[in-house]
């Protein structure tokens, strides 16, 4: 068994925002790797971004932490993590409303894997109101992104916003 301790960090990352890489950058002071895993979610029908566009973002946004990598998941996460002996699952609490999601979630995920266990940092006081949906809907409008994305994502996000309105 590795003694290196892993954080899981997933999401769907549609696109990544600066609470999203809040999370990953404290997860990168505490654990000596962070795996931020963009899942294919089956619920989430109509993705503003592919997949790789997603992973991509997610690549350029981490590039400055040695200690992060980026990897998608194709399976549900309680599977995936088994790959790895010592992780946690690392997310994000914003709201009430993320506390009940999570907690099922976590009792489902503890079904599948018994081992596997749940971390939670709660959101910045800045980004507690930060989804990447308000981001989709913001960017569809055409609104200014600055503070909500990182900076260096903001034209592809903003021209992936002008085709989306266009259909
Ligand atoms: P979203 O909820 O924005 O669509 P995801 O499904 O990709 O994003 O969420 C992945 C994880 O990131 C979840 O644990 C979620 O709680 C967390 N997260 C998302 N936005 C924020 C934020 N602004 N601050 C803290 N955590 C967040």
């Amino acid at each position: 068994m590795s003694d290196k301790r892993i954080a899981i960090c997933p999401g769907s990352f549609d696109p990544i925002t600066l609470g999203h890489l809040n999370i990953i950058r404290r997860s990168a002071q505490i654990f000596d790797e962070v795996v931020v895993c963009v899942m294919l979610n089956a619920t989430k029908t109509s993705p503003m971004f592919t997949i790789d566009e997603r992973v991509g973002m997610v690549r350029r946004a981490v590039v400055r932490y040695a200690n992060v990598r980026v990897d998608t998941a194709h399976v549900l996460l309680a599977e995936y993590a088994r790959q790895y002996d010592n992780a946690v699952i690392v997310k994000g609490l914003r709201a009430a409303s993320d506390f009940e999601y999570e907690f099922q979630m976590n009792l489902i995920n503890k079904k599948i894997n018994p081992a596997l266990e749940t971390m939670f940092l709660t959101a910045s006081e800045k980004y507690t109101f930060l989804s990447s949906s308000v981001v989709r809907e913001m960017a569809t409008y055409g609104a200014d992104l600055t503070g909500l994305v990182p900076s260096e994502l903001i034209p592809e996000i903003e021209e992936k916003a002008k085709l989306w309105r266009k259909s």
